[in-house]
C-alpha cells in the first residue's frame, strides 16, 4: 500500500486513504486541499463582484445606520460612510481607464469612545469580509510575537479562506498608537515592536502581494503560505494617541491653557486640540512618515461628556438599559430605571473615570442581585431607584473596587 501521490508506504505516513484505483496520504490530502482552495478562490465568482452600484448602501444610509449604534461623533461617522462607500465603488468598477485608489483612514480619539464600535457596526452593515485586529500582539519578523502578515490570516478566515473575496475586504487594526517609535533616537536595543512592525505594515498598507500564514501566528518554513494581494482592501486604524495634544499645542505653537487652572477648564481645551490633529502631529508621536501617508484620512473621535453617556445609557439599539429590559421582559417582568438613577449611573461613571465602558460595569453591579431573585418571584414590575443602585454599589464596594483598580 502506498500513496500515489508522493508514493511513500503506510508506515511512513501517519494516515493512508483508500480510494478507487489508489491511495492518498494524509500529507498529500493537505496539500491538495490547499490547492483546490486556491484554484475555487481564482476561479469561483464572488458575491461583491455581481454588486450593483444601486445596491451599495449610500453614506447617508451608513451614516443613518450607524446613528442607531453609536451616539455623536458625527465627524468620523461621516468620514467612514465615505469611505466604506468607495470602497464599494473601487469594487465595481471595470473599466481601466481612472484607477480609484483606496483611501486608508485613520482615526484619533481617547479610549472608550467608539472606535472599535463604530468598525463593527459598520461590519454589521457590510457584504464584503470584515475583521478587526489587535496592533499590539504584533512584531518584527524573527521575535516572539505575531508576524505582521499575521493580521490578514483573520481576514482569511472570515470568509472560509476565499481568497478573491479577502482581496476585497476590510481591516480594522486597533491600537495603531501603541506600534509608535518610542522615541526619536535609534536606540541601541532594537525596537521590535515600534518601527520595525511599522515597516513591515507599510507593505500591508501600499498594496502588494503578501504571504499570509494560513493559521496565523508566527510563520515556519514548512508551512504552506496563501498569497494575498492587499491593492484593494481597506485599511481602517484606531488609536488613543494618548498625550498627542501636547504636540498639537506644540506645533500651534500655543501652551495648553488650563495647566494649574481649574480641571473644567483644562478638559475643554484638550477635547478642543484634539479637533486640529494633523499628520505632522502623527509624526511627532512616532508614526513613520511612510505609514501616515498611506493613511490619508485623518478622522478624530470626541470625549464623551455627560450628555453622550447619559443617551449611551438608554439611546442606542442596544443600550444596556434596553438589554435589560429585554431579559427581564422574557420572565414577564418590566424593568424601569428612574430618571435620577440614570444620572447617577453617569455621575458614577465619570467620577470612575470610566467613560462609556463604564457604564455597563455599573449598571451590571447595580442589577446583580435583581438579576438572580425576580425570575423565581412573583414580582412583575421592578422599579430601580436611586436608593436602590446606591445601596447595590455600596453593598458590592464598588467604590473601594474601583480606587483599587485605578491605583
Ligand atoms: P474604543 O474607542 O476604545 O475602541 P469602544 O468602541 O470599544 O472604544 O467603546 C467601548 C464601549 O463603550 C462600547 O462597546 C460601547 O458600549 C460604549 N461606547 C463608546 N462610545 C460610544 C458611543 N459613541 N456611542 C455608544 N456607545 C459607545
Amino acid at each position: 500500500m502506498h500513496c500515489s501521490f508522493c508514493g511513500r508506504s503506510a508506515k511512513e505516513v501517519e494516515l493512508l486513504m483508500p480510494g478507487m484505483d489508489g491511495c492518498i496520504c494524509n500529507d498529500c490530502a493537505e496539500q491538495a486541499h490547499l490547492l483546490a482552495n486556491e484554484y475555487l478562490a481564482k476561479h469561483t465568482s464572488s458575491s461583491t463582484e455581481s454588486l450593483a452600484l444601486d445596491e451599495i448602501p449610500k453614506p447617508h444610509d451608513i451614516k443613518a445606520y450607524l446613528d442607531e449604534y453609536v451616539i455623536g461623533q458625527d465627524n468620523a461617522k461621516r468620514y467612514l460612510s465615505v469611505a466604506v462607500y468607495n470602497h464599494y465603488k473601487r469594487l465595481t468598477q471595470t473599466s481601466d481607464d481612472i484607477d480609484i485608489e483606496k483611501s486608508n483612514i485613520i482615526m484619533v480619539g481617547p479610549t472608550g469612545t467608539g472606535k472599535t464600535l463604530i468598525a463593527k457596526t459598520i461590519a454589521r452593515l457590510l457584504k464584503v469580509p470584515f475583521t478587526i485586529v489587535d496592533a499590539t500582539v504584533l512584531t518584527e519578523a524573527g521575535y516572539v510575537g505575531e508576524d505582521i502578515e499575521s493580521l490578514l490570516t483573520r481576514l482569511l478566515q472570515v470568509c472560509d479562506y476565499d481568497v478573491k473575496q479577502a482581496e476585497r475586504g476590510i481591516v480594522f487594526i486597533d491600537e495603531i498608537d501603541k506600534i509608535a517609535r518610542k522615541g526619536d533616537n535609534p536606540s541601541i536595543t532594537r525596537d521590535v515592536s515600534g518601527e520595525g512592525v511599522q515597516q513591515g505594515l507599510l507593505k500591508l498598507l501600499e498594496g502588494s502581494i503578501v504571504n499570509v500564514p494560513p493559521q496565523g501566528g508566527r510563520k515556519h518554513p514548512e508551512q504552506k503560505m496563501i498569497p494575498v494581494n492587499t491593492k484593494n482592501i481597506l485599511f481602517i486604524c484606531g488609536g488613543a494617541f494618548e498625550g498627542i495634544e501636547r504636540k498639537i499645542a506644540l506645533r500651534l505653537n500655543t501652551h495648553m491653557v488650563g495647566y494649574g487652572t481649574d480641571s473644567k477648564q483644562k478638559r475643554i481645551e484638550r477635547e478642543k486640540l484634539l479637533h486640529y490633529v494633523a499628520p505632522q502631529d502623527l509624526k511627532s508621536f512616532g508614526l513613520i512618515p511612510e505609514i501616515i501617508g498611506r493613511l490619508p484620512i485623518l478622522t478624530n473621535l470626541e470625549p464623551l461628556d455627560r450628555d453622550a453617556l447619559r443617551r449611551i445609557l438608554t439611546e442606542p439599539k442596544n443600550a444596556i438599559v434596553r438589554q435589560y429590559t429585554k431579559l427581564l421582559k422574557m420572565d414577564g417582568v418590566d424593568l424601569e430605571f428612574s430618571p435620577e438613577t440614570l444620572d447617577y449611573i453617569v455621575d458614577k461613571a465619570i467620577e470612575f473615570k470610566l467613560g462609556a465602558r463604564g457604564l455597563r460595569t455599573i449598571v451590571e453591579t447595580i442589577m446583580i442581585d435583581a438579576m438572580y431573585d425576580i425570575p423565581s418571584s412573583d414580582t412583575t414590575h421592578f422599579v430601580v431607584t436611586k436608593e436602590y443602585a446606591m445601596q447595590q454599589l455600596k453593598k458590592a464596594n464598588f467604590d473601594i473596587l474601583q480606587q483599587a483598580i485605578q491605583k
